[in-house]
């Protein structure tokens, strides 16, 4: 058939159409699909009203098996012992990240948070860990990088820039620094002896990324991870006050959990509950925290509270004892599902617009959830006096590797077990918001069941595949204006 040009710019025009149309919907089909999937998985214990996962997430993925490597050492520690024999090598970690989030682009549709997780991210040499962000967000994911926090400014320029232009290849960073007195090896505090110890190492991580946005226009998003044992349990108030105004956009707790390197299980890391971590984040917080208002998986595993600071006063996003909340949250669900706030303006609006159009009663509702934030807050002129100071706080209690592995055996076989502390590790298990992707199986599996049952042949393997050599220290230290590189601590070593 002869063709027009008419005809082939037609149906460009219309493809072109097509693709808007899909961008601006609320929520990408794919994403549907997988909301619909994880809803109709979870148990029924977690299929409540305030429940996140399947309606509004399908859940946080991490990469595995890509960089177990770490060159402080921390106690605990998730990693399997053989994690520091494992040599760092940019392409295996590309590579294998690509195929990872393929797997989770697949499986569970576009735009969510996935970290960067595995072993000390910043032992990549700068380049890679920028190809290793890319990776991540081609495949739709919105990568977060896990570190220890002890690197140089040189590094953090180096993975914003790119090398052959001096221009920033990210306009934002989003870095989790894991900061706590439980970590062996810091340059200038080996041993802290304190968390106040700790404090000017997180001013100093805030103030790089403070320093990279002023010289260069690229935003950081930083979250503060803690590992709480009955060692510093008590300090985890004075960090939240120490460290509120530091940069942190978000404080993450972990009860320490018995997995991982058992040559660095310390104490008895069930002395106290979640309660009773929880009751000191809220001391630090200087406020009820309301982690009921919205629930993301088990509440074993999960607390989250959204919110922030109007002047010196915490205000919840959403008050788990308000009625008025509570629907508003429904109705936003309904309206905008698993929707992308992240967007161009003309994009975000167009969705916003269509989002409301499919549920018209979330406008009133924003509207009194609105007044009511601002009653809480102060009223308008204490929310105008103050810029407002978004903090969220959360808690993620991993579970202990021998509940996990007969947990997770059973559950392979399709079994549910009679013993009461393995029946609830199983119900958590297959409420988990906490995914990582097995590309050659096309199975995806809890973080849980990862660090407990899959890691340590998985290294074991990796030992192999990639075996410590005489050039055992990462590339990145070889990079000019950067310190000199540090052994990986021998194991079990500390403490
Ligand atoms: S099952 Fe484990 S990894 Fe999953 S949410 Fe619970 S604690 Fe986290």
């Amino acid at each position: 058939m002869r063709r027009y040009p008419g005809h082939v710019s037609a149906r460009r025009l219309l493809a072109r159409l097509r693709e808007v149309e899909l961008i601006t919907r609320p929520q990408h089909p794919d994403l549907v699909a997988a909301l619909a999937r994880r809803w109709a998985e979870l148990p029924a214990h977690v299929k409540t009203d305030r429940q996140m996962l399947g309606r509004r997430t399908v859940g946080c993925e991490g990469t595995h098996g890509v960089f177990p490597r770490c060159n402080l050492a921390c106690t605990p520690c998730y990693h399997s012992r053989e994690a520091n024999r494992v040599r760092i090598d940019g392409a295996h970690t590309v590579r294998e990240i690509d195929e990872q989030m393929a797997l989770l682009r697949e499986r569970r549709g576009p735009g969510q948070n996935a970290q960067l997780i595995g072993g000390e991210v910043t032992l990549l040499a700068p380049d890679d860990h920028a190809a290793a962000l890319e990776a991540m967000r081609r495949h739709g994911r919105k990568p977060m990088s896990m570190s220890h926090g002890d690197f140089d400014y040189d590094y953090l320029e180096a993975l914003a820039l790119d090398p052959d232009t001096g221009r920033a290849r990210f306009s934002q960073l989003s870095f989790a620094g894991h900061f706590d007195s439980m970590m062996y090896g810091r340059r200038g505090i080996k041993r802290a002896r304190s968390e106040a110890e700790l404090n000017p190492y997180r001013e100093r991580f805030c103030a790089m990324f403070n320093r990279l946005e002023r010289e260069h226009g690229v935003r950081a998003y930083l979250a503060h991870n803690m590992t709480v044992t009955p060692r510093n349990i008590d300090e985890v108030p004075a960090v939240i006050r120490d460290c509120r105004e530091m940069g942190f956009r978000m404080f993450s707790f972990q009860p320490a959990a018995f997995v991982g390197n058992r040559a660095r299980w310390k104490d008895d890391y069930r002395e106290f509950s979640t309660d009773e971590v929880w009751a000191r984040v809220e001391q630090g917080a200087g406020a009820r925290l309301h982690f009921r208002a919205l629930q993301i998986g088990d509440e074993r595993c999960n607390r989250t509270a959204y919110g922030g600071y109007v002047g010196g006063r915490y205000v919840p996003l959403l008050h788990e004892d308000d009625d008025g909340d509570r629907a508003f949250l429904n109705d936003f669900i309904t309206a905008f599902g698993g929707m992308d706030f992240d967007a161009p303006a003309a994009v975000l609006g167009t969705r916003l617009a269509r989002g409301l159009a499919r549920h018209p009663a979330a406008l009133p509702g924003a509207v009194g959830w609105a007044r009511r934030l601002i009653r809480r807050a102060g009223g308008p002129r204490a929310v105008l006096r103050s810029s407002p100071q978004a903090l969220t706080f959360v808690m993620h209690a991993f579970m202990d590797a021998r509940d996990v592995r007969p947990a997770w055996e059973a559950l392979q076989r399709g079994e549910r077990s009679d013993d009461p502390r393995i029946r609830a590790t199983q119900e958590r298990l297959q409420a988990c918001s906490y995914a990582m992707a097995h590309p050659e199986s096309g199975t995806l599996v809890p973080a849980c069941a990862q660090h407990s049952v899959l890691d340590p042949e998985e290294n074991l393997r990796l030992t192999e595949l990639l075996p410590l050599t005489v050039q055992d220290a990462p590339d990145s230290a070889a990079a000019p204006g950067l310190p000199p590189p540090r052994p990986a601590p021998e194991l079990g070593s500390e403490r």
